[in-house]
């Protein structure tokens, strides 16, 4: 498979899953647009290496993804779009009855609307280049529920929603829309969490995985970023040229359960 001669455009890709997806599409050959809303030397120098080790050409644009306008002019500044993976994601944990308004309102602008400005913006593009994909990345969550994480919840639920009406709207056009639901992924962030629950729950490090991080996902193992960014790169290839409107789980089981 090459994607060579496309430009990828990944919200929230300068750690983990973004960035492991990312890679996957670089090694692909594609062209790679990163992003967050920071715009540290470090974000710069991600693309940079990407495009040293690839031999692809890679850039960093900033833009928070919590403001609409910022979402679009993404996709404008990156001037060609025809991979859009919405991956930009944060998370808090409370009951609903305390949940803070600003973190509910943070959760949905991030983690659901960006992906309706980007794709707003982005579908032009596509259209006019004859050829394009949509990734959007939700979550076990955007099918299974658990307490505390309303808003995680209602938006990679929405962003299921999306990914099904964006896949009607281009059903007969050359573009896909597909979500990818990961379970629990060794990120950076999650790695940084083990020793806490090791200490926590008083367990050596491979039973706080099994038993407690990993207790909803079957396999026991975490998924990791490059098995994300395969799927991604996965529906991006000729291979997955009929797969639109759907969602692939990447989650050891958790939703057969
Ligand atoms: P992460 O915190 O490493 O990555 C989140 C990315 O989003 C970072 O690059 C961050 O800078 C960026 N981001 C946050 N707020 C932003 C904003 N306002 N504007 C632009 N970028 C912003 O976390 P991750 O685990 O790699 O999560 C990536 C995606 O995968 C999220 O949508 C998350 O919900 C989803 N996910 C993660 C897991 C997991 O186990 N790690 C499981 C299922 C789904």
């Amino acid at each position: 498979m090459t994607l060579a001669g496309k430009t990828a455009v990944v919200t929230g890709s300068n750690s983990g899953i973004g960035l492991g997806i990312a890679r996957e599409l670089a090694r692909a050959g594609a062209d790679v647009v990163l992003n967050s809303f920071t715009d540290a030397p470090g974000d710069h120098e991600l693309a940079a290496g990407l495009a040293q080790e690839f031999g692809v050409n890679a850039r960093y644009i900033k833009a928070d993804m919590s403001k609409a306008g910022e979402c679009r002019a993404l996709i404008s500044e990156a001037g060609r779009c025809d991979i859009l993976v919405n991956n930009a994601g944060i998370q808090h944990v409370a009951p609903v009855d305390g949940f803070a308004a600003e973190k509910w309102d943070a959760i949905i602008a991030i983690n659901l609307s960006s992906a309706f400005h980007t794709i707003a913006a982005a579908l032009p593009l596509m259209r006019a280049a004859g050829w394009g994909r949509v990734v959007n990345v939700s979550s076990a969550h955007g099918l299974t529920a658990s307490p505390y994480k309303s808003a995680y919840v209602s938006a990679k639920h929405g962003v299921v929603g999306l990914t099904k009406t964006v896949a009607l709207e281009t059903a007969e056009e050359p573009i896909t829309c597909n979500a990818i639901c990961p379970g629990y992924v060794l990120t950076p962030l999650v790695e940084a969490q083990i020793p806490d629950q090791m200490a926590a729950h008083g367990m050596d490090r491979d039973t706080v995985v099994r038993e407690v991080m990993l207790q909803r996902q079957p396999s026991k193992e975490f998924a990791t970023v490059g098995q994300i960014g395969g799927t991604a790169a996965f529906l991006c290839s000729d291979a997955a040229a009929q797969i639109t409107g759907t969602t692939i789980s990447v989650d050891g089981g958790w939703t057969a359960l």
